[in-house]
């Protein structure tokens, strides 16, 4: 299984060649403000990723000593976030070219979720 992904202007494209487990919703505050909601991963093997283009054009914003977000400076797009432990990538699932194949797998920081939602689920 391959799935291909992107910024909305096409600056910044990649490829993963392996499986994504599937969606994780996450609901910390540093998400929702980042995202401007709750966010939508779906985590690869850094094995398994490659850049197809603007690998140059990324920015990287640490958002924690643990957490940097990678964005397209021409478009906006926050399409990754790094744990920075050197095996994984997490996507952005909107940001994953359709059809994903992806399905709802869980929620993470539930108890930071903003008031004015309810919880996604399956
Ligand atoms: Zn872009
Ligand atoms: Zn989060």
């Amino acid at each position: 299984m391959a799935i291909e992904g992107g910024c909305h202007c096409g600056a910044i494209r990649y490829r993963v060649n392996g499986e994504l487990l599937g969606v994780i919703h996450c609901h910390c505050s540093d998400c929702r403000r980042w995202h401007g909601n709750y966010s939508a991963y779906a985590v690869a093997k850094l094995a398994d990723f490659e850049f197809l283009s603007g690998e140059d054009t990324l920015k990287w914003y640490e958002s924690s000593t643990k957490a940097r977000r990678g964005f397209c400076p021409q478009c906006g797009s926050s399409i990754f976030k790094d744990n920075k432990d050197g095996e994984k990538i997490v996507l952005s699932v909107g940001a994953i070219d359709a059809p994903t194949g992806l399905s709802f797998l869980k929620n993470i920081f539930e108890d930071s979720k903003g008031d004015y939602y309810a919880l996604p689920g399956a």
